[in-house]
């Protein structure tokens, strides 16, 4: 079976986003970008199938410009077996990289996606929903739990009301949570060896998609800033301060 990890490049996870000058989205340039910490643990988990020997391979893909490659050279770096980046010249929004998926999983005749449950950049946690329903496959959204054994898959999703498990028929598409596992790092000579290693290219057009924007970001503002706390000194000097803001 194969399995297709769809990888995104974003804003480090431990940088804080500054909001660019004209308000038209966050800066990206001269700040430090990595894998999408959900797309590690689908990454993960899918290598994990293949040294189970349930994954004959792991294809990881990204869409996006030249730079993109850099988080797939981690992908092949950390043990996917190959690389594809779909062209696309910015921020693809989330039914158009559905649908590039799909063409690239009949392409590839893959029989498990495996994906993020969001992006930190974007927080869509879209794509993998609307890539199961183009297919008309079983899904399971946010997977604390994993198991596959004789064509289906059990997984259990951390809900508000606790754990919910669900069983699927293979091909599935999942979305993976955080507690799904721990993702390894890459040695430094398996680095050096993903440089080499070809990625291959493809675009929109001969995977027989139409990248029409339907989405349009109109401004992206900062929060609010918070305002500083005070120390009250006792319990009593608590309540009458939250009677004053009339909490209580
Ligand atoms: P989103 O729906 O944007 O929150 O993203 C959910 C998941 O879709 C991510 O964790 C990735 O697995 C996949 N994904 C989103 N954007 C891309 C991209 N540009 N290239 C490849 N995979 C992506």
């Amino acid at each position: 079976m194969k399995v297709l990890v769809p990888v995104k490049r974003v804003v480090d996870a431990y940088v804080t986003p500054r909001v660019k000058a004209d308000g038209s989205g966050v800066e990206t340039e001269n700040v430090k970008m990595s894998l999408n910490p959900f797309c590690e643990i689908a990454l993960e988990e899918a290598i994990r199938l293949r040294e189970k020997g349930i994954a004959s391979e792991v294809l990881a893909v990204s869409v996006g410009e030249v730079k993109v490659e850099e988080v797939l050279r981690t992908a092949l770096a950390v043990g996917a077996d190959r690389a594809v980046r779909i062209e696309a010249p910015r921020q693809t929004e989330p039914l158009t990289l559905a649908k590039l998926l799909k063409s690239l999983v009949k392409k590839e005749e893959v029989g498990l996606a495996l994906l993020g449950k969001q992006a930190i950049d974007g927080d869509n946690n879209q794509t993998g929903q609307m890539l199961a329903a183009l297919l008309g496959w079983g899904q399971a959204t946010s997977v604390s739990k994993l198991e596959i054994e004789d064509g289906k898959a059990q997984a259990t999703r951390e809900i508000d009301s606790g754990l919910q498990v669900r069983a699927m028929v293979l091909p599935a598409v999942l979305t993976v949570d955080l507690r799904l596992n721990e993702p390894r790092y890459a040695s430094l000579p398996n680095i050096m060896k993903a440089r080499k290693i070809p990625i291959e290219v493809l675009t929109p057009e001969s995977l027989g998609v139409e990248v029409v924007e339907r989405v349009k970001t109109l401004s992206v503002v900062e929060p609010a800033k918070r305002e500083s706390g005070t120390f009250v000194e006792s319990a009593t000097d608590l309540v009458a301060k939250l009677k004053a803001v009339k909490v209580l």
